[in-house]
């Protein structure tokens, strides 16, 4: 029996497993691998190296320290966690049910890709999909945002301020319908495209153009230096599904402790309700997370 299993090997996972380790915990981390998105990083032409610490630097003490201490580590996908009596069940891919007192998860959220011809190829090469981490890297730049809902619009409010032209491909102009959408419809400096469909990227060794088809079915090439796809994120919460609470989109409620509904349970990271997807945000949530847990097992040490 573990006093604590936590799911998922980002920096929010990776940070909770440690402070659990540092309080002398019989931790068991549960990943499919070992640092998570901070692998990503986006490479423009016009920059060489931008003077940012990298997701990898900060988590990369974390992630070498877990390498080092195999007992605390199990690379295997978890499926399910059942509740069992004021304990825990995680289920994993291979069949192995693993039981602990409480559970951290911190599995993250999936980025809604287009599968287009040429967005493989491009992805992080002048295309990507986080405007809140890259948006102030396109001073004075011609960005295009896709997509058609809070997140594209934000995006274009965003990249509105700093970039010389944004064009905005969405199907439907209803996006503009909040104040938010107002300011954007207002900027001289945007261009919308309602009902054009993307159907492929191109480019060299970067991203440059977007090919789209009118309404009319025409094709109309979008230059670009710097391409955002803007879709809600897909959090990787079905395990819990069912036994902790979730919001609409599928991400954990968690209250200020971390703490989800079913006492034992904490969540941590892109795969909760909380405000912002970045790396130093998922680490403090991890730390917090952890010493959360710590404070349920106090009792039961
Ligand atoms: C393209 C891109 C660029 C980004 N750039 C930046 C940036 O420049 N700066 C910044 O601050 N943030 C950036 N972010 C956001 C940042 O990467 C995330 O906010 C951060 O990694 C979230 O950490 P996390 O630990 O919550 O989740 P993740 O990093 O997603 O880690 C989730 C972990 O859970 C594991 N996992 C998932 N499902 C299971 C399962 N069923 N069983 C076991 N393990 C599982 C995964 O293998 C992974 O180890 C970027 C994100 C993307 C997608």
């Amino acid at each position: 029996m573990y006093d604590l299993i936590v799911v998922g090997g980002g920096p929010a996972g990776l940070t909770a497993t440690i402070y659990g380790l540092r309080k002398r915990l019989n931790v068991l981390m549960v990943s499919k691998d070992l640092g998570g998105k901070t692998q990503w990083r986006l490479a423009l032409p016009w920059i060489d190296d931008y003077q940012v610490i990298r997701g990898l630097e900060v988590v990369n003490k974390f992630k070498s320290e877990l390498e080092y201490l195999d007992f605390a580590r199990h690379m295997e996908a978890a499926e399910k966690i059942e509740k069992d009596g004021d304990n825990f069940v995680v289920h994993t891919h291979g069949g192995g049910e693993l039981k602990t007192r409480a559970v951290i998860i911190a599995t993250g959220a999936k980025q809604k890709t287009l599968k287009l011809p040429g967005e493989k190829e491009y992805m992080m090469k002048g295309l990507c999909y986080s405007a809140l981490s890259y948006a102030p890297l396109f001073i004075d730049r011609q960005v295009v945002v896709i997509g058609d809902g809070d997140l594209a619009l934000r995006a274009t409010a965003e990249l509105a301020t700093i970039a010389q032209k944004v064009t905005l491909i969405s199907q439907t102009d209803k996006i503009l319908a909040s104040p938010l959408g107002k300011k954007v419809k207002a900027s001289k400096n945007v261009t919308t495209l309602f009902g054009y469909e993307v159907v492929e990227f191109k480019g060299d060794e970067f991203a440059r153009t977007v090919v789209t088809k009118d309404p009319g079915g025409a094709t109309v090439e979008v230059p670009s230096e710097g391409i955002f796809i803007e879709k809600a994120l897909i959090p990787n919460s079905q395990m819990v599904q069912g036994l902790v609470e979730l919001d609409n989109e599928g991400r954990i409620s968690v209250d200020c402790g971390s703490r989800t509904n079913v006492p034992g349970i904490f969540a941590a990271g892109d795969v909760t309700a909380g405000f912002a997807e970045q790396v130093l945000i998922a680490v403090g949530e991890g730390a917090k997370a952890a010493l959360s847990a710590y404070e349920y097992l106090l009792p039961k040490l």
